[in-house]
């Protein structure tokens, strides 16, 4: 007989107990073994009672997806736990790269599930206020496995393209200058004023939330635990807040208690002269 194991690849969000997902929670519940990094099996303690339970440190992914494929494979049921979500520079890519490297196929042993979790873009997001309204995207400013003229390339594109950027591992002990070196290429196309939001440990015991600029972020403290999002042209600061447009004002008297346009004149063509089809781009 065929033994049937899984591999959960959970991810658990930014820290706190009440943003992991009930589906989250019942994979890490209903495992034989958990696998993850040290403060990521702490953080979830909670949850376990007798699960045999495997941390490694940092570096040790691939360790850690191997002796997950391994266990899996001798029929256990195994939840890999991530932080934020597992599929954002986390472990679910890995654990498929090590599975397929062995030949897996969908529909082989061990069955393997993604489970979605909050990621850091959207809990700091939240906590700044509502920066990423608009078009946004993640960058790692690790160098650690993709070499930086890659990552220069990319942080170039998105501040060319008015992107709102989330920096993750933004810097470490040892590596400083990539923040550095982002920030200057961000300052030849946005303004020294770009609202920039720096947030420390979303959801943990140990959260920090700071409000600065593109001029003067460097002057704060950014860590391993840190996430950066850099506004777009338009984002602006309402005290504390960090809000960026959608567009509405385009259209809309966000002041009025009736609108000019009537519901059905509000996707005419005429009033949307900025669209494809619109006199704008004739
Ligand atoms: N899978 C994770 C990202 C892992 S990479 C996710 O989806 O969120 C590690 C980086 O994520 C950190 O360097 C930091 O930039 C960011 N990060 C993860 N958790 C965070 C938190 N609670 N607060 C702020 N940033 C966080």
């Amino acid at each position: 007989m065929k033994i049937l194991g899984t591999i959960s690849i959970v991810g658990i969000g930014p820290g706190s107990m009440e943003h992991v997902t009930e589906r989250a929670r019942r994979a890490i519940q209903s495992s034989d073994t958990v696998i993850g990094l040290n403060t990521y099996v702490k953080l979830m303690a909670g949850l376990l009672d007798d699960q045999e339970v495997l941390q490694t440190g940092m570096t040790e992914e691939v360790s850690r997806a191997q002796k997950a494929v391994e266990m899996a494979k001798e029929g256990r049921v195994v939840a890999v736990v991530s932080s934020g979500d597992a599929g954002v520079y986390g472990m679910a890519g890995l654990i498929y790269e090590v599975l397929v490297e062995q030949g897996w196929q969908v529909g082989d042993n061990p069955s393997v599930e993604v489970i979605p979790g909050i990621s850091a873009i959207h809990s700091c997001a939240a906590l700044l206020g509502a920066p990423i309204m608009h078009d946004a995207c993640t960058i790692s400013l690790s160098d650690h496995l993709t070499p930086w003229d890659v990552i220069a390339k990319r942080v170039e594109a998105a501040a060319m393209a008015d992107f709102v950027i989330a920096f993750y591992n933004p810097k470490s002990g040892r590596r400083t200058r990539q923040i550095e070196e982002a920030q200057r290429i961000l300052l030849k196309y946005r303004a020294p004023d770009t609202p920039v939001g720096l947030v420390k440990s979303a959801f943990r015991e140990r959260q920090q939330v700071t409000q600065t600029t593109l001029a003067q972020m460097l002057d704060h403290d950014i860590g391993m635990l840190t996430t950066v999002i850099v506004g777009n042209s338009t984002t602006y600061y309402h005290g504390d807040l960090m809000i960026t447009p959608r567009g509405y004002e385009r259209k809309y008297d966000l002041d009025a208690a009736t609108q000019t346009l009537r519901p059905s004149e509000r996707l005419r063509p005429e009033h949307e002269p900025w669209a494809l089809s619109g006199e704008g781009n004739q």
